[in-house]
């Protein structure tokens, strides 16, 4: 395994499980001394069980020497993909290093299966560096990963799919041998093309944007009509061919996945001259400017000590990754623009205090809004939509409160005397 991220050291100690050997080499060294002592470097349910079952029973070992994966038979690359800086397209120069790495110490034939998003048509790149470096015989196959954070684990050992995109059928036997378990379990299988399993996540990835900015629009018009989103929700969702998932209006999507594939995707179909592509680049554009707005409604709100509690900074619930996270920038905006912020988060709060150290951090919910002008919930922690408005009605300076994830209980809080206002709803409800 190159790259123990997210992806690499899911994958890593999921395989180890599976009864494989696997050594998981990485560049950074905090990191791989956190996964050897058997610990996640990131808030992962389930992941620090596997990991000390895995190193414990010798199957999964660590390192910072790639050399050390020269006598592997397959060789995943789960190395970051990441925008590139001063462009909109993915920067591959990680995933270069890494297959080059790999070829340049086999010391036997072996398989190197990507497993990063990438842009159609990467393979082609890396097969030319693999056949630059190598001394042994090296084919390539795409295995992309579909996880999402925090229900990582459990992802892998029962993925709704799996795409394995080789050139050839020795390649396809090396991948069902190494997917065995998850073939025995009857895990559904698609064999393609290596362009097809390059596409595959980022198609993945390019839908679920579509969708959330779609339903932006639509809470927008409610807002400026007066439609209730709620209902208008409950009406989509009912719709087999809608259903109901990631259908709240909010503050966008963000993370480390969907905002830089969007984007990567719209520049290599830009390469690939397909015009109608610019679909997506508004989507993109829809979805960062939620965050604009949501700052503009909590401004209009804030009075003159502009006291703001910020309910939540991961990207989203059920994780601690701030990377791009929409709450954790329209935090830092309010602050910019002159409010007193106090943040909470259950589970990001460290790790937005690394990138945002200017803000000030509470331990409960409670803390942050006590004698808050402006209550915000930024992300759907089930923390926050549990709550009890009464009791926190006590707390706060002033009972008003911005859902900009739609995930409140609007009734109960305007029950409580709250004055309720969030992304998709307009003023007067
Ligand atoms: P990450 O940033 O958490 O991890 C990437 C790791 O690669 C880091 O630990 C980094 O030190 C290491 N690395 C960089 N260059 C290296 C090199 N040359 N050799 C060895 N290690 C190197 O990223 P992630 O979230 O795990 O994502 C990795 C890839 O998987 C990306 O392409 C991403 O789009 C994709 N992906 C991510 C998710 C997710 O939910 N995070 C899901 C599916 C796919």
């Amino acid at each position: 395994m190159i790259g123990t991220g997210y992806l690499g050291a899911t994958h890593a100690a999921c395989l180890a499980a599976a009864g494989h050997d696997v050594v998981a080499h990485d560049v950074d060294p905090t990191r791989l001394e956190a996964l050897s002592a058997g610990r996640a470097p990131f808030h992962e349910p389930g992941l620090a069980d596997l990991l000390q079952e895995g190193v414990g029973s010798g199957r999964l070992r660590f390192t910072t020497d790639v050399a050390d994966v020269a006598d592997a038979e397959v060789h995943f690359l789960c190395v970051g993909t990441p925008q590139q800086r001063g462009g909109r397209g993915a920067d591959l120069g990680a995933l270069r290093t890494a297959a080059a790495a790999v070829a340049r110490h086999a010391r036997r034939d072996c398989l190197v299966v990507g497993r990063s998003t990438v842009p159609v048509g990467t393979a082609d790149d890396l097969l030319g560096v693999l056949e630059a470096e190598a001394q042994v015989s090296v084919s390539l196959a795409w295995n992309p990963e579909f996880l999402r954070e925090g229900r990582a684990v459990q992802d892998s050992l029962h993925p709704d799919r799996l795409v394995l995109g080789v050139r050839d059928d020795a390649s396809y036997a090396v991948l069902a041998e190494v997917y065995a378990r998850w073939l025995s379990e009857g895990t559904p299988v698609v064999r393609t093309d290596l362009r097809t399993a390059e596409l595959a996540k980022v198609s993945a990835n390019v839908m679920l944007a579509a969708r959330i900015s779609v339903v932006n629009v639509l809470g927008e018009v409610c807002e400026r009509s007066g439609a209730d989103i709620d209902d208008l929700v409950r009406i989509l969702g009912a719709d087999p061919r809608i259903g109901t998932d990631v259908l709240q209006p909010g503050l966008g999507y963000g993370g480390s996945c969907l905002p830089k594939d969007t984007r990567a995707f719209v520049a290599r179909a830009g390469e690939l001259g397909v015009e109608s592509a610019a679909l997506l680049h508004h989507v993109d554009l829809v979805n960062m400017r939620q965050r604009a707005r949501a700052v503009d409604i909590v401004r209009e709100l804030w009075g003159e000590r502009r006291r703001v509690a910020v309910l939540g900074v991961a990207f989203k619930p059920g994780s601690d990754d701030v990377r791009d996270s929409p709450a954790l920038d329209v935090a830092t905006t309010l602050q910019r623009l002159g409010a007193d912020v106090r943040v909470h988060d259950p589970r990001a709060a460290g790790s937005a205090a690394r990138v945002a150290d200017r803000l000030s951090y509470a331990d409960s919910a409670e803390e942050a809004c006590a004698d808050a002008d402006v209550v915000t919930v930024l992300t759907a922690w089930e923390d926050y939509i549990g709550l009890d408005p009464v009791a926190l009605r006590g707390a706060v300076a002033s009972p008003v409160v911005v859902d900009a994830r739609t995930c409140l209980d609007a009734d109960k809080w305007r029950a409580a005397g709250w004055s309720f206002h969030g992304l998709g709803r307009s003023a007067c409800a």
